[in-house]
């Protein structure tokens, strides 16, 4: 096997991104490797973004259960974690099923089934059989609810496959809540540490929303 510089320009002359000797053949390697990179960079793009909204959605369910819950143990928070995840498995799950035509239609795409009412539902229930509900619903209601105000979701489905939401700008809305979720996590985490809860002896780590728990 060739090796050193001899080897990297074997690569690169048989590398449809390799530069040819003559402009006309330059031209043709350019016009491939913009053909044959441009649906890696696509799917990258589509992934990392699912990824982004997935982990924002998933520190913002973090935040609530922390500051409306406050457990002391690991298993509503990762419950927690978990139902604001699903929802965004249609991308996942529905795309491939779509493509292939087994299904079709907006009920199947992305915010449909897995962002509604009836959805959430399914989800609370099925978590509930390994944690408990109220943070799981806490997940998943902070993942329409932000789902809502950056596009829309289609809450009634399937009864009613309207859009509803709001248009906020997607990037700003998640750096925002990202910044306030990581800030609150943090806070949190630094209070537990330093025992800031126990410190004011009258002081209890009340949710804020008493009705909730
Ligand atoms: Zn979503």
């Amino acid at each position: 096997m060739p090796s050193g510089r001899g080897f990297d320009r074997v690569i690169v002359a048989s590398h449809p991104c390799g530069s040819g000797s003559l402009p006309t053949e330059t031209l043709w390697r350019a016009t491939n490797c913009i053909w044959l990179t441009m649906p890696l960079i696509i799917g990258y793009r589509m992934v990392s973004k699912t990824m982004v909204a997935t982990g924002v959605h998933i520190l913002l369910s973090l935040a609530l259960i922390l500051v409306l819950r406050r457990p002391g143990r690991p298993e509503p928070y990762l419950v927690g974690a978990l139902a604001a995840a699903v929802p965004d498995s249609d991308t996942f799950v529905f795309r491939p099923l779509v493509n292939s035509g087994y299904v079709e239609g907006v009920l199947w795409s992305h915010r449909g089934l897995t962002h509604s009412l009836l959805g959430g539902i399914v989800v609370v229930a099925l978590l509930s059989s390994v944690g408990p509900w109220r943070p799981a619903a806490i997940g998943f209601g902070s993942h329409v609810g932000f789902d809502f105000l950056s596009g829309g979701v289609r809450l009634l489905a399937p009864l009613d496959r309207t859009l509803y939401g709001l248009s906020f700008d997607w990037l700003l809305l998640n750096a925002l809540t990202s910044a306030v979720a990581v800030t609150v996590i943090l806070g949190g985490l630094l209070g537990r540490k330093y025992g800031l809860e126990t410190r004011t002896g009258s002081y209890t780590a009340k949710p804020i929303l008493e009705w909730f728990r």
